[in-house]
C-alpha cells in the first residue's frame, strides 16, 4: 500500500496515521523524494483502504502488490517527465538521443563530438570516464579529469551529460559535472551504489543487468526512488543468452511491457544490445518501433581507432543516417 502524505502535514498527524496503519498489522517505511513524502506499508491483511485514505493528512492511498510499487503504473498512472533543464527532456512518447562514444578519450575526440551533436541538433552525449573493463589491463577511462574536461566543452552549448558512475564514493565528486548518472549493467543490483543514487536532486538511468528479469530492474529503480530520487530512465541494453553470434540479445519485448509496469520513461542501447556496428541501425530503429523514449548510442569519429567498443561504434555518417531514420521512424509511431 502507497499513502502519499499532503506536503505540509503536521508531525502529529502523520503519527496518527502511522499508528493506523500500525493496528491494521502492516509495516511502514517512510519516503521523502524531491516532490512528495509517501509511507510505503507492507502487509498481508485485508481491509477497507477508506480507512487510511479518509484520515486527515493523507492526499492519496492505493493498493499495489507487486514487489516494487512507488515506480509502479499501478500507483502513479500520469508518466514521469525528466526534464534536464534548457529544454531538454525525456518523455514518454518523445525520443531523446543521447550519443558519443563510448569512453571519453581526450580533448579533441570531445570537440569533434561536440560539433557532430550540434550539427545534428542532439542535446545529451553520452560517454564513460569510468569504465567497467573485463580485463584490469584494458582502458579504464580518464576518470574525474576527463569528466571536468569534457563539461567544460559541452556548457558552454548546453549539451547535457550522460556517464558512468561505479561506486557510491564517485557520486559527490561527479554531481558538478554530470546531468544524468548512468548506472551500468555490471551495477544494476549494486544495492549501495542505487541507496546513494536515491540521496541526490539528478536522473538516474538504469541499465538493466546482464541476467536482469524486468522485475529486477524495476526494483533497482524502487531502491532509488525509495531513498528519495524520483527521476529515474530504465534502459534495455540487452541480455546474455546461449546466442554467440552477437555480443547480447536485444529484449525489446523488454519496451512495451515495462511501459506498461511502470510509468518511468524507457530507453534502449541498441550498441551493446548487439554489439556489432553493422547491424546497430536496424536495431535503433526496432526500439523506435517498440515504443522507446530514447536511444543511447556509442558514436566516435573513427570507431577503429576508439579506446573501447570500437566494433558496435557507429562512425558519424552511419549516425547521421540512422538520424534522419529514426526520424521518419517517429513518424510512423
Ligand atoms: C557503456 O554504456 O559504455 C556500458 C559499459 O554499458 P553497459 O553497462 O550496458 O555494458
Ligand atoms: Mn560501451
Amino acid at each position: 500500500m502507497i499513502i502519499q502524505l499532503e506536503k505540509d502535514i503536521s508531525g502529529h498527524l502523520k503519527d496518527e496515521v502511522l499508528q493506523n496503519i500500525n493496528n491494521i498489522g502492516y509495516k511502514t517505511m517512510e519516503v521523502s523524494t524531491q516532490f512528495s513524502d509517501y509511507l510505503v506499508s507492507v502487509g498481508k491483511k485485508e481491509f477497507d483502504i477508506r480507512k487510511i485514505g479518509n484520515l486527515p493528512g493523507v492526499r492519496d492511498v492505493h493498493r499495489v502488490s507487486d514487489a516494487y510499487k512507488l515506480v509502479s503504473r499501478k500507483w502513479k498512472v500520469q508518466p514521469t517527465e525528466i526534464d534536464l533543464g534548457d529544454g531538454v527532456k525525456i518523455f514518454r512518447g518523445g525520443m531523446a538521443l543521447m550519443a558519443g562514444p563510448c569512453s571519453i578519450e581526450g580533448e579533441g575526440q570531445v570537440e569533434k563530438t561536440v560539433e557532430h551533436l550540434l550539427k545534428n541538433n542532439i542535446k545529451i552525449m553520452r560517454g564513460g570516464v569510468y569504465k567497467p573493463r573485463s580485463s584490469p589491463y584494458s582502458f579504464r577511462g580518464l576518470g574525474m579529469d576527463g569528466l571536468k574536461m569534457w563539461h567544460s566543452a559541452c556548457r558552454p552549448h548546453n549539451i547535457k551529460i550522460i556517464t558512468e558512475v561505479m561506486d557510491a564514493e564517485q557520486i559527490e565528486a561527479m554531481y558538478d559535472y554530470v546531468d544524468i548518472y548512468q548506472v551500468g549493467a555490471r551495477n544494476a543490483q549494486n544495492f549501495t551504489l542505487l541507496d546513494g543514487l536515491g540521496k541526490v536532486d539528478k536522473p538516474v538511468l538504469l541499465k538493466r543487468g546482464m541476467s536482469g528479469t524486468l522485475d529486477e530492474l524495476l526494483q533497482a529503480a524502487e531502491y532509488v526512488f525509495s531513498n528519495g530520487n524520483e527521476k529515474i530512465i530504465l534502459c534495455e541494453r540487452g541480455i546474455r543468452t546461449y546466442e554467440k553470434a552477437y555480443r547480447n540479445t536485444l529484449d525489446l519485448n523488454a519496451i512495451p511491457i515495462l511501459k506498461d509496469k511502470t510509468h518511468l520513461p524507457v530507453v534502449v542501447d541498441p550498441s551493446h544490445g548487439i554489439g556489432l556496428r553493422k547491424y546497430v541501425a536496424p536495431m535503433a530503429l526496432a526500439g523506435v518501433m517498440s515504443g522507446a523514449d530514447g536511444l543511447l548510442l556509442e558514436v566516435h569519429h573513427e570507431p577503429e581507432k576508439a579506446a573501447s567498443d570500437g566494433q558496435q561504434t557507429l562512425d558519424f555518417a552511419e549516425a547521421e543516417r540512422l538520424y534522419a531514420k529514426v526520424e521518419k521512424a517517429m513518424g510512423l509511431r
